[in-house]
C-alpha cells in the first residue's frame, strides 16, 4: 500500500491539472506518487498464486498492521521491516505487476488507463473510494484471527470488481 496518510488537502497540493493522466509513473514526484494511491488497501490482503497458471487469488484476510476502518497502514515508515512481503511499489517492475488488483491506480496508469470516478484524485475526497465500496473497509478480517493454514479458505472475488453495487 502506498497511501502515506495523505489527506484531502494533500490531493490538491500534489500537482496541477490532471497530472495523473498526463504523466507516466516514472515522471511522478514523490507527493504525486503518494496521492495516486486510492487508499483501497486491497494490496494489504493475503493472496495466493496458482503455480501452474500464474493466476492470483485474493483473500479477505488483511495484514495485521492495517487499520481496516481507515484502510491505512498503522506503521507505514517501518512496513518493509514489519512485513517482509510488503513491497515498495516505486521499485516494482511494471511489466509484471498483474498481481495487483485490477482497480489499483498504479496498475491502471501503468497500462495507460484513466482513473475511475471514485478515485480520490478525481472526486476530490479520500472517502469516495470507501463510499463506492471499492476499499476493504467492512469486508476484511485481520490475519491475527485466522490460522495460517486457513487463510486460503477466505478467497474472495470482489477485489477486481469495478462496480460492487451492481450485484
Ligand atoms: S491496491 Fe494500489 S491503489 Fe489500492 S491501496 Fe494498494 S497501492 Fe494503493
Ligand atoms: S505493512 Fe501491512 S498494512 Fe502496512 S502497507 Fe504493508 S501490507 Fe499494508
Amino acid at each position: 500500500m502506498h497511501d502515506a496518510g495523505i489527506n484531502d488537502a494533500g490531493l490538491a497540493g500534489a500537482g496541477v491539472g490532471q497530472w495523473w493522466h498526463e504523466k507516466t509513473l516514472d515522471e511522478l514526484s514523490a507527493s504525486e506518487w503518494d496521492a495516486l494511491c486510492d487508499g483501497c488497501a486491497k494490496c494489504c490482503l493475503h493472496k495466493f498464486e496458482d503455480a501452474d497458471s500464474g493466476e492470483v487469488y485474493y483473500t479477505a484476510v488483511h495484514c495485521r498492521y492495517l487499520n481496516a476502518q481507515t484502510c491505512r497502514c498503522t506503521d507505514f515508515a517501518h512496513r518493509s521491516m514489519l512485513a517482509p512481503d510488503c513491497l515498495d511499489l516505486r521499485t516494482a517492475d511494471w511489466a509484471s505487476i498483474d498481481w495487483l488488483p485490477g482497480t489499483c491506480a498504479y496498475r491502471l496508469r501503468a497500462q495507460g488507463k484513466p482513473l475511475p470516478q471514485w478515485h480520490p484524485l478525481v472526486s476530490g475526497s479520500r472517502e469516495s473510494v470507501h463510499v463506492a465500496g471499492m476499499s476493504v473497509r467492512g469486508r476484511s478480517i485481520s490475519e491475527e484471527y485466522v490460522h495460517p493454514d486457513g487463510i486460503e479458505e477466505h478467497i474472495v472475488h470482489w477485489v477486481d470488481q469495478e462496480n460492487p453495487h451492481a450485484n
